[in-house]
């Protein structure tokens, strides 16, 4: 490959998202990553991919606030770029407590208003919760509602991004799943390779975290290379 205009090290969400959006624009792209393509060793892999500026208003910068607004139009354009479907939903975020919480969930109603005017924060009692969220049924006498907000499915996000990269042809040098033997990158990799039922790309054993190696050095940070 001819020199790269861009190479970046880090290919969770945004690493993915970035290399992503520069390829489409014509730039040549290099990413590497310490995990596999399932994303696997990123924050990403473990978040619940809520989409909430509003609800965040609360203890981030207005700064903030305003640049999670905008992604929240962005992201159904983009997901409908991208060659996999990705699960996303804008049907607003609840806010729920324990009748012993009440009064945090005053405080937050009011910090959240006081920090950020624009917010469309509703007060809402049982029935409406029910019909918002029939899973909860009427467990909870009132709740905080933000309409509007989103939620995105990040494991399908992380390999439609995948999916998209080889797509633009941008060059990704992923690591490939490792057993716990092998492996020189984190726990979370192993355990996720688990997860998945993937192969270690060294020996071929299916990956367990079970296994003796990952007994022995779970209080160590990583694993070693080739150790016994
Ligand atoms: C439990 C949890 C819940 C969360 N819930 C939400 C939520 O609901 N909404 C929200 O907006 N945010 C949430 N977040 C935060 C969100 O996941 C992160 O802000 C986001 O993933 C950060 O993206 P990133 O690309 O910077 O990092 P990551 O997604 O963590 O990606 C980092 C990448 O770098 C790779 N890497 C690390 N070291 C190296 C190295 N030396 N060489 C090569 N590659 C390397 C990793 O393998 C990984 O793929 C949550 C986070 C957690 C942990």
């Amino acid at each position: 490959m001819s020199r790269p205009d861009i190479a970046l090290v880090g290919g969770g969400l945004l690493g993915r998202l970035l290399a992503w959006r520069a390829a489409r624009t014509g730039l040549k792209v290099v990413l590497y990553d310490a995990a596999s393509s399932f994303g696997e060793g990123s924050a990403a892999w473990a978040a619940a991919g809520m989409i909430t500026p509003a609800a965040e208003a609360v203890n981030a910068d207005a700064e903030i606030v305003a640049m999670g607004r905008h992604s929240l139009s962005l992201w159904p354009q983009w997901l409908a770029q991208l060659p996999q479907p990705v699960f996303f939903r804008d049907t607003g975020t609840l806010l729920l407590w324990h009748q012993e919480d009440a009064g945090e969930a005053s405080y937050f109603e009011k910090m959240l208003t006081a920090r950020d005017p624009r917010t469309n924060l509703l007060r809402i009692d049982a029935a409406r919760l029910e019909e918002l969220e029939p899973a909860l049924g009427t467990r909870f006498q009132q709740a905080l509602y933000l309409p509007g907000e989103a939620q995105v499915d990040n494991r399908a996000l992380l390999t439609a991004l995948a999916a998209a990269l080889e797509e633009v042809r941008a060059t990704c040098y992923w690591h490939p799943p490792l057993c716990a033997r092998h492996c020189v990158v984190s726990y979370a990799s192993v355990i996720a390779s688990t997860l998945l039922g993937l192969h270690c790309a060294s020996c071929g054993r299916k990956i367990g975290c079970r296994c003796n190696q990952y007994r022995k050095r779970r209080s160590l940070g990583s694993f070693r290379a080739g150790s016994p």
